[in-house]
């Protein structure tokens, strides 16, 4: 459990999951969405939510091919774990001598094929990590690694160097040691010709020989060091969000501190040559202010990192820092610009398919800027955030579709991010500027109510259940005033937006 809370620290299992109903309208044409795609015989038409036979589907699948076309026709791996088992790598570009990978994982990882060595798109949390080594090395097992991007810092994403450098370690010394065995079988055999101290490898005792060799690059964006720094500052809070997720205790929860700090930073753009492959970093701030995506213009091959994740972007999360929308929207548009061939996201399946990698990119493109303009438009015609949120919405064209259905963000909460950013954190609201205590607002509201019990009694009469929100509010004056255990806030927060 401990690992799975850490392995998720981040960005996705952490995250706000508010499934939202759709109305009967949007079921209808959600429907007819997927009844016009290629339709996958599997695939049985329902709400977005996964069923048992949508799990024992993608369950039965042994390829990320089979997968793909699943989900692109409307198949939802929601609540299921699809990276648990672990699927055969899948080929993006099998050219000899430039080879692209894609291993399907909480977190997915890219392994590019050089000259030099391999080239890794994101390592993995530190519970995947050590499969991601193994199953890559084991596909390329004569390259070590020789570079690691990192398309941000969360933590499903960045572990696992040192494993990767004692694997390099051992694989080079092996080749070293073949290669000496070579060499010494072609002179004079009674003559030693080793000249370290280390007649098997080569090499002398000098300890930073040995650390450097296997040294893997890290290359990230600059503000990843940030994030890192944050983090330290703030594990107590992390941790509490992580018992707020998953339901447990604080104390049973560990978070780590140290992180591997990338060789080298970037700033807007980077071009990597690394044997005979190159690679363009971009820089661009979607769900998170360290973000890079990849574009490998031989093989026409776009890493997305999290820009793209399956789901509705995770772009207004409550519980986490700034989150960028409209920077979002306009990288998506940079990345269709490049016609890639196909996308390999941060998480979920790849997209293969020049049509389908723009349909994808736009359609997320226009889902957030919708979101984005038109809460920019009501902010400046000097509208609170309350009615914002309750007058922007997304058509169902785009909310519909399989890879923008809402899991850990939805358009409210997208608002609110936009006007944090936008417009600081009061909504606007006189009595929210400097209020009362909840408290003492709540034992007013009790008083008023005719006690206690009567408003328990309230907060779930009929009469009220179309408010939704009306509950939940006098559930926590309540709260407030029986108890302020984090426990109790913290099941408080589950039986809201879970
Ligand atoms: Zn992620």
């Amino acid at each position: 459990m401990v690992l799975a809370v850490l392995g998720a620290l981040e960005c996705r299992s952490d995250e706000v999951q508010q499934p939202v109903p759709h109305s009967g309208e949007q079921q209808q044409q959600q429907h007819a969405h997927y009844t016009n795609g290629q339709h996958n015989p599997n695939f049985v038409v329902h709400d977005w939510e996964s069923t048992e036979s949508d799990n024992a589907v993608l369950d039965r699948m042994e390829t990320v091919d089979e997968m793909m076309e699943f989900l692109w026709n409307g198949g939802s791996f929601h609540g299921s774990d699809i990276w648990q088992k672990p699927k055969p790598l899948y080929l993006v570009d099998d050219t000899p001598s430039r080879r692209v990978g894609f291993l399907l994982q909480f977190a997915n990882s890219i392994a590019v094929e050089t000259s030099d060595g391999l080239v890794v798109i994101d390592t993995g949390s530190f519970m995947t990590s050590n499969a991601i080594q193994q199953q890559l090395s084991a596909w390329s097992p004569s390259l070590p690694l020789h570079t690691a991007i990192w398309t941000h810092g969360h933590q499903d994403h960045v572990w696992g160097i040192d494993r990767w450098e004692a694997y390099n370690r051992d694989l080079l010394a092996g080749q070293r040691r073949q290669q000496h065995r070579g060499d010494h079988d072609m002179v004079d055999e009674t003559t030693d010709t080793a000249q370290a101290s280390d007649p098997d490898i080569g090499l002398s005792d000098s300890a930073d020989e040995k650390q450097k060799l296997g040294k893997v690059r890290v290359v990230a964006h600059r503000a990843v060091l940030g994030r890192f720094a944050r983090y330290r500052a703030t594990r107590g809070y992390n941790t509490q969000i992580n018992a707020r997720q998953f339901e447990g205790e604080p104390e049973g929860i560990d978070i780590p501190a140290d992180f591997r700090s990338p060789d080298l930073l970037y700033e807007h753009e980077l071009t990597l040559t690394v044997g005979s492959e190159t690679l363009h970093l971009f820089h661009d701030r979607g769900e998170t202010d360290d973000a890079t995506w990849v574009w490998l213009p031989r093989s026409r091959v776009l890493a997305t990192g999290d820009f793209f994740i399956w789901y509705a972007p995770n772009a207004g999360n409550p519980q986490k820092v700034q989150r960028y929308a409209g920077e979002w929207s306009a990288a998506l548009r940079k990345m269709a610009a490049l016609k890639p061939r196909a996308l390999l996201p941060g998480h979920g399946v790849p997209i293969v398919g020049e049509e389908r990698v723009q349909q994808a990119l736009l359609n997320t493109a226009d889902y957030l800027e919708i979101i984005f303009n038109r809460t920019i438009e009501l902010m400046n015609a000097g509208k609170d955030l309350d009615y914002i949120i309750h007058h922007v919405s997304v058509p169902a064209r785009l909310s519909a579709l399989p890879y923008l259905r809402p899991h850990y963000d939805e358009t409210e909460f997208i608002v609110r991010n936009i006007w944090r950013l936008y417009g600081g954190w009061w909504d606007l609201n006189p009595a929210h500027l400097k209020p009362a205590p909840r408290q003492a607002l709540g034992q007013e509201l009790a008083l008023l109510a005719g006690g206690y019990e009567h408003l328990a009694h309230l907060a779930h009469a009929p009469q009220y259940a179309h408010m939704i929100d009306v509950a939940p509010v006098w559930t926590n004056w309540q709260l407030e005033r029986w108890s302020s255990r984090p426990s109790i806030r913290n099941r408080a927060w589950h039986s809201r937006v879970t």
